[in-house]
C-alpha cells in the first residue's frame, strides 16, 4: 500500500493570553492507500487542529510551526493558497461534525454540489447537474431533494449530502473530523455504513477523528492515540483490542463498555487532561498514570517503533517490555 498522505513532526501552535501553547506536537503517521486511518483522545488532545492543519482550515492564531504534511509526495506546508485550492475536493476533502459546518444554509443543494464540481471540471450547467443528482444517490438521496435547502432535510441526510460532496471529485484522501457525534446512534449507524460501503467501492483513504473508541475500532484498519497534542501509540485494531501498551489507551479502553463478550466494571482515567500552557514535566499523561515513576517525572519518553506500531511511554525500550506489567495490573483490577 503506497502512501496517500505522510505527516512527519508537525507542531501546531496557538498564541493565547496566557502564553504559547502548542496544541499538536511533533505528530507523525502516514495513511496508505485505501487505508481507514483513525486519531483518538480525549478533547483538546489535538486530533481535530492536526485535521484541520493538513486540510489548510486553522485560523490565526493557530499556526503549523513546523512539520511536513505531504499528500502523494507533494509538500502542503508551504504551498501557495490557489495551488491548494487546486486540491481541495479533487485530492483531499473534509467532512466536519455538524453538517451545517459544511453546507451554506441559504444555497439549495444541487447549487452547492454543481459549485464544487463546476469549480474543478470544464463541463455544462446540465452535465454537473447529472453529476449531482448521480452523486445523491450514492447516498440513497431521490434526486428531487436537489432543490431542497440544507433545513429542510434531516440531519442524517445532511451529513449524506456532505458526503456526497465530499465524493465529488474522487478525491484520494477524505478526512471525516466527528462526523457522526451529532447524530443519533440509529442514523450513525447507517451513516457509517454507507461511508464503509462507498470507501470500499472508490477506494478512497480515510482520516477519522473521533473521541469515540468502539466507533473506532470498528471501522479504523489502525488507530493513532493522542494526549495532550502527542501522538503516544499507534498500531494496528486488531492489536489495539489485544494488547493495547500505553496506559493512556489502556485507560481509554477501560473506559468503553466492551462491544461483544463479558461485561465489566468501567474504571475511567482518574484526573483531567493538562493545561497545555504549563503542561507537566517529562510525560505529560504522569499525573494521571497509574504505573508513573520517578523517571516519568522527568524524561520525556522516546517514540519505540518496532513490529507492533509505535509507543511513547518509559515502560517499553531498553527496560524491557511493559505490556506484561500492564496486563498484570489490568487483570487484578478486574
Ligand atoms: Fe505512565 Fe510513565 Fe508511561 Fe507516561 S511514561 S505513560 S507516566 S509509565
Amino acid at each position: 500500500m503506497g502512501d496517500i498522505l505522510e505527516v512527519r513532526d508537525l507542531c501546531v501552535d496557538y498564541d493565547s493570553p496566557r502564553g504559547k501553547v502548542r496544541a499538536v506536537n511533533k505528530v507523525s503517521f502516514a495513511i496508505g492507500k485505501g487505508e481507514i486511518f483513525g486519531l483518538v483522545g480525549e478533547s483538546g488532545c489535538g486530533k481535530s487542529t492536526t485535521a484541520f492543519a493538513i486540510s489548510r482550515l486553522l485560523r490565526p492564531p493557530a499556526q503549523v510551526s513546523s512539520g511536513s504534511i505531504q499528500l502523494k509526495g507533494q509538500e502542503l506546508t508551504h504551498l501557495p493558497e490557489k495551488e491548494f485550492d487546486h486540491l481541495r475536493w479533487s485530492n483531499i476533502s473534509i467532512i466536519l461534525q455538524s453538517a451545517m459546518n459544511n453546507l451554506n444554509p441559504v444555497i439549495k443543494i444541487q447549487d452547492q454540489l454543481i459549485d464544487a464540481i463546476l469549480a474543478h471540471k470544464d463541463i455544462s450547467t446540465e452535465e454537473a447537474v447529472k453529476q449531482a443528482e448521480y452523486l445523491l444517490g450514492l447516498v440513497d438521496i431521490s434526486a428531487n431533494r436537489l432543490n431542497n435547502y440544507p433545513h429542510e432535510l434531516s440531519g442524517g441526510m445532511r451529513q449524506r449530502v456532505v458526503i456526497a460532496m465530499a465524493l465529488a471529485l474522487r478525491p484520494d484522501l477524505i478526512i471525516m473530523d466527528e462526523p457522526t457525534t451529532a447524530l443519533d446512534v440509529v442514523v450513525q449507524n447507517g451513516i457509517i455504513k454507507k461511508v464503509l460501503e462507498l470507501q470500499k467501492e472508490f477506494d478512497f483513504s480515510i482520516l477519522f477523528i473521533t473521541h469515540d473508541l468502539p466507533l473506532m475500532l470498528e471501522i479504523c484498519d489502525r488507530v493513532g492515540v493522542m494526549y495532550a497534542g502527542k501522538l503516544v501509540e499507534v498500531t494496528k485494531r486488531e492489536t489495539l483490542l489485544r494488547e493495547a501498551r500505553h496506559p493512556y489507551t489502556q485507560g481509554l479502553l477501560e473506559s468503553f463498555p466492551p462491544l461483544k463478550g463479558k461485561k465489566k466494571r468501567l474504571k475511567g482515567i482518574t484526573g483531567h487532561t493538562p493545561d497545555l500552557v504549563t503542561p507537566p514535566s517529562g510525560c505529560s499523561f504522569h499525573p494521571r498514570c497509574p504505573f508513573a515513576m520517578s523517571t516519568c517525572k522527568q524524561e520525556e519518553p522516546q517514540i519505540l517503533a518496532d513490529n507492533k506500531g509505535i509507543v511513547a511511554c518509559h515502560l517499553y525500550g531498553k527496560e524491557g517490555d511493559g505490556f506484561e506489567q500492564l496486563q498484570a495490573a489490568s487483570e487484578g483490577n478486574q
